[in-house]
């Protein structure tokens, strides 16, 4: 007998027909033999809601009650998820974070689950019922509510799949898979039947919403093999697994592109020990990201330029904080928000000599001008305007031959 886990996304429970319809789905699972833990999202737009709710009453709303707050929306869901199961005949139960218990550690908001106990749901799975579980939340040693990251439903389905030693974990959403690209703008974009845990990751990490990228990791550090499927159609999805299991013909497995990124550079900066992390220091304090840092060489030992790059929104606090710096003297400073992060991924670059200098040689036939350049093993990122990134995509799409 098989054990699985089957996740579903916020679209796939957005609305009452579509719990009908994917508790259906486990139905067939459930009537195929398998035992079956079902994890839920909140309805699409329901989590954003709460968010909203929290803000109206204080931008600094209380994080703990704020963990309540955000974890009801998987309640919800899950309870419908368990009442649809058994209008359609199975037995079928849902579980609240703290009755399982899902034991998570660290801050509100921002946690992380560390143990579940197993006994309970793995009973009941033997006697043939289906257990749903929220995604998203679990309870900390203390007894608080507590969330674990927007987005977090993944990372719980990844867990219980780690901790319940399932024989699978599928990701049921509103795409059918991974895609080489936006589909949505790169209408050439395929999708990917296998990919890396490295792969996805960067793809997350570069902005591909299909995963969240610290999901992604849990798989990864844990080696829980993912299937990304869609609830819509019933086709083939992407699976996501270990290297070892994929066979690389191509050097470049897909093209990501952010585009609301930011590029500050400072220039005339004192070349000296210690200056990189004056300048770094007070933006990690604010939780500004960086993300592309490149330090020219200085010509006469003296003095430097460096250029960064940082999310748009945080622009205006990056540059502030760097104007009150007292630690650092710099020439000027420059702005570009203008910029987008234009990357190619892919675990076959490592066995193909000339990865980097095709893409180089792509961008300029499009006479795209690059702005910073950071690679990685499986990744080569540049800065470019933001006006020419679709356009880059399309040629970095069709260069590696993925359209
Ligand atoms: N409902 C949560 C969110 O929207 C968690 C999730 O859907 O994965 O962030
Ligand atoms: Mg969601």
């Amino acid at each position: 007998m098989t054990k699985k886990v089957l996740k579903f996304g916020g679209t796939s429970v957005g609305s009452i027909q579509r719990i009908v319809h994917a508790a259906k789905i486990v139905k067939k699972e459930h009537d195929s033999g398998n035992k079956i833990i079902v994890v839920v999202s909140a309805m699409a737009g329901t989590t954003n809601n709460l968010v909203a709710y929290s803000q109206s009453i204080s931008k600094k709303f209380n994080k703990r009650e704020l963990d309540v707050l955000l974890t009801s929306g998987e309640q919800v869901t899950s309870a419908l998820m368990a009442g649809a199961l058994n209008d359609l005949g199975i037995k079928a139960k849902s579980w609240m974070n703290w009755q399982i218990p899902i034991l998570t550690e660290g801050d509100h908001t921002n946690a992380r689950i560390i143990n579940m106990n197993v006994e309970g749901i793995n009973n009941y799975l033997s006697e043939g019922g289906v257990a749903v579980i929220p995604g998203f939340q679990g309870v900390s040693k203390s007894g608080d509510i507590t969330s674990i990251g927007r987005g977090g439903s993944d990372a719980t389905a990844v867990v219980i799949a780690k901790i319940f030693q399932t024989d699978s974990c599928e990701l049921y959403k509103d795409v059918d898979g991974v895609y080489s690209s936006d589909p949505n703008k790169i209408p050439v974009a395929k999708k990917i039947d296998k990919i890396s845990y490295e792969e996805m990751l960067e793809l997350s990490s570069l902005g591909t919403k299909v995963m969240q990228a610290s999901a992604v990791q849990t798989a990864m550090m844990n080696d829980v093999p993912i299937q990304v499927k869609s609830t819509f159609a019933e086709r083939k999805g992407t699976e996501i697994n270990s290297q070892e299991n994929i066979d690389y013909s191509k050097a470049v497995t897909g093209v990501a592109y952010s585009k609301d990124d930011a590029k500050i550079t400072l220039i005339g900066v004192e070349d000296k020990p210690g200056v990189a992390a004056d300048i770094f220091e007070p933006l990690s304090k604010n939780e500004i990201n960086v993300d592309m840092v490149i330090q020219n060489i200085s010509a006469d030992g003296k003095k430097t330029d460096l250029t960064f790059t940082i999310k748009r929104q945080d622009k205006n606090a990056a540059s502030s904080l760097l104007k009150g710096n007292k630690k650092i003297t710099y020439e000027t400073m420059q702005m570009n928000d203008k910029v987008s992060k234009v990357s190619i991924v892919g675990a076959g670059m490592v066995a193909t000599p000339g990865v980097t200098y095709k893409m180089f040689r792509s961008l300029a036939e499009e006479k795209i001008n690059i702005l910073a350049i950071s690679t990685s093993e499986i990744k080569v990122s540049v800065i470019i305007d933001e006006e020419s990134s679709i356009q880059a995509v399309k040629k970095l799409h069709k260069t590696f031959n993925l359209d």
